[in-house]
């Protein structure tokens, strides 16, 4: 995405792992062989880059950038999802793959890091030309994939369908190519419909797993009655709808939410299924409020994103992209706490003016993780094609997320360091200790 600072994502994500790596250090008696490891995982392992040429409905041929980085696999394969967005460059998948790395480590699933992304506005494409883009992108990819190889899943704009045309184009690549398969090709691709291979649950599962970390986050911070707490939501996809929706039916009062075009707040607190039923039947929030007295399903008012982000809430929850929260506006965030769904909302800069307001953050790699969670379980019941309930898949979930969060809230007492230098520094371990034990 555009930067507002002077740092693009990748150099973000490179600030951030300097800063734990001076927290790290004292822990390591062989320096130089740490410094290495860090030096390592500053860039990752490897970008594939092309240019994907898509027939479009009018017969003409047209050209797609498309990546995928791969950052570190030292604890399992290559694990994350696939971005379709206007705004996609080559330094923000290497910034997202290098937070995936991370991400894995935080719920200690068995994967490493990897993100992938076209340069596209996927709202200007026919369901037709998305199928044929989708399908481009997953034989362009096929030979750097697999079960143990690279585990590609969704990410903003893309769904459970579009990872269907994946896998599909992706089995017929290798019946095509007469590639062994060494395990159940299903399992390549996670974040798939139920019908095909996806796991009950999926679907809600990051904002689900980011309201298991709400649930303790409040406890820690002293909030006790959950209709006086209130929430804003910038972003109301996937994700922000799920953790609103899970939010309001435990009884905390979701106040605002938003999406690219302005949001909508409601003193009262909103309906979340109303509310999306309504943005599903205008296009965009902001027509959702009453005007003249004629009120149609939201009684509020409008604000813009950047409203919503100073609002005077307890709970201030990004869940839409990047470099939202930077050094322009830190310092007037009036939330008790911020809990990062999207990935990368906060700059480096802005950390630091949060920390020093005392405002407590939960960083993206810990309160989005449950996504990918969910996804380390659908691999698994493809693998070894025995599937779940969602009650199963939930009471698998709810103890990773919540003993993560128990560890980072730990380390942040005892450090007296922010909510992501706590997470960082066991994840960030994790991964360095196993590439040291590979002798890498
Ligand atoms: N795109 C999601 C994320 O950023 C999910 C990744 C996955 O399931 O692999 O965490």
């Amino acid at each position: 995405m555009k930067l507002k600072g002077t740092m693009d994502p990748h150099q973000q994500a490179i600030a951030q792992l300097e800063q734990v790596a001076c927290l790290l250090k004292d822990q390591y008696q062989d320096s130089k062989k740490f410094q290495a490891v860090i030096k390592q995982l500053k860039t990752p392992d490897r970008v594939i880059k092309g240019e994907l040429k898509v027939t479009m409905d009018d017969g003409l041929i047209q050209k797609f950038k498309a990546f995928r980085s791969q950052h570190n696999n030292a604890r399992g394969p290559y694990k994350g999802g696939i971005r379709f967005h206007p705004g996609v460059t080559e330094e923000e998948v290497m910034a997202l793959s290098t937070w995936m790395t991370w991400k894995c480590a935080v719920t200690n699933i068995p994967y490493g890091g990897s993100k992938g992304g076209i340069i596209v506005d996927p709202k200007k494409l026919s369901e037709a030309e998305l199928q044929r883009l989708s399908r481009a992108y997953a034989e362009f990819l096929a030979d750097h994939i697999g079960p143990w190889v690279d585990v590609p899943a969704p990410d903003v704009n893309t769904t459970p369908q579009i990872m269907a045309w994946m896998v599909d184009a992706y089995e017929k690549y290798l019946k095509t190519n007469h590639q062994p398969i060494q395990a159940n090709p299903l399992a390549t691709f996670t974040g798939k419909p139920l019908g095909l291979g996806g796991s009950a649950g999926r679907e809600e599962a990051t904002g689900l797993g980011g309201f298991f970390i709400l649930e303790k986050l409040v406890k820690k911070l002293g909030l006790n009655r959950k209709q006086d707490i209130t929430i804003a939501i910038q972003g109301f996809g996937n994700v922000g709808y799920w953790f609103a929706h899970h939010a309001d039916q435990a009884g905390y009062k979701v106040v605002a939410v938003s999406d690219s075009k302005g949001g909508v707040y409601v003193e009262s607190g909103l309906d979340p299924a109303e509310t999306l039923h309504c943005k599903q039947k205008k296009g965009q929030l902001k027509d959702c409020l009453c005007a003249d007295g004629k009120c149609n399903l939201i009684n509020g008012r409008m604000i813009t994103n950047k409203e919503l982000l100073e609002l005077e809430v307890d709970i201030l929850v990004p869940a839409a992209l990047e470099n939202v929260i930077t050094l322009d506006n830190a310092a007037k965030i009036r939330a008790k706490a911020i809990l990062e769904l999207a990935n990368g909302p906060t700059t480096p800069e802005a950390d630091q003016i949060l920390f020093d307001k005392g405002v407590t953050l939960v960083p993206d790699v810990l309160a989005n993780a449950g996504g990918v969670t969910t996804s380390y379980f659908e691999w698994v019941q493809n693998l070894q094609g025995y599937y779940w309930t969602k009650e199963e898949v939930i009471s698998k979930l709810q103890p990773l997320m919540e003993d993560a969060f128990a560890q980072m809230w730990q380390m942040k007492e005892n450090k007296q360091v922010s909510g992501r230098m706590a997470t960082y520094m066991t994840a960030v371990k994790r991964v360095v200790d196993t590439m040291i034990l590979r002798g890498i």
